[in-house]
């Protein structure tokens, strides 16, 4: 049997900023839409995985936390971006740990994210999230199951910075 791919759309809310760009330098928010899609062989069950598994261990630990908050990139504390530290301060940040908050580097964030909590679960080919920062702009990436050492070492990355 091939692969197939289930997809499930999430919402959140959240300000942020690009540091020196002319408009999206300003503190501004977005509505960003995100499709997570998850590839996989279709199990005994006859489905990848129940959604609501996808919702509570994989997605929503990782969205909850970012909902109505500051993005924080890396820019912004390297520029001592004053509503950057007032958002820490106020426990009203999340620190993305990239290099800049665009709807590429969220969306690469999230696809690594997400592997890695579907891969604790079970074997799978790739996941793809998708952030649509506008109904017209978006951004996708892709993390794909190269082997199991390395998915191994991912998992083992992974745990040693939780
Ligand atoms: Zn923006």
């Amino acid at each position: 049997m091939g692969n197939t791919t289930i997809k499930r759309a999430y919402e959140i809310s959240c300000a942020h900023q690009l540091e020196g760009h002319p408009k999206c330098g300003r503190i501004h928010g977005h509505n960003y839409v995100i499709d997570v899609e998850v590839s996989a062989e279709v199990g005994a069950e006859g489905w990848i995985m129940d959604f609501g598994v996808l919702d509570a261990r994989v997605v929503k630990p990782t969205l909850d936390m970012m909902d109505h908050m500051y993005l924080v990139s890396n820019e912004n504390v390297l520029s001592g971006n004053m509503f950057a530290d007032m958002a820490i301060n106020a426990g009203q940040a999340f620190v993305l740990g990239t290099d800049r908050s665009t709807a590429e580097r969220i969306s690469e964030f999230l696809a690594r994210e997400f592997f890695v909590g579907v891969a604790k679960m079970m074997p799978l080919f790739h996941v793809s999230v998708t952030v649509h920062e506008t109904s017209r702009s978006s951004a996708t990436s892709t993390c794909y199951f190269v082997n199991v050492e390395e998915t191994k070492i991912l998992l083992t990355a992974v745990e040693a910075t939780e």
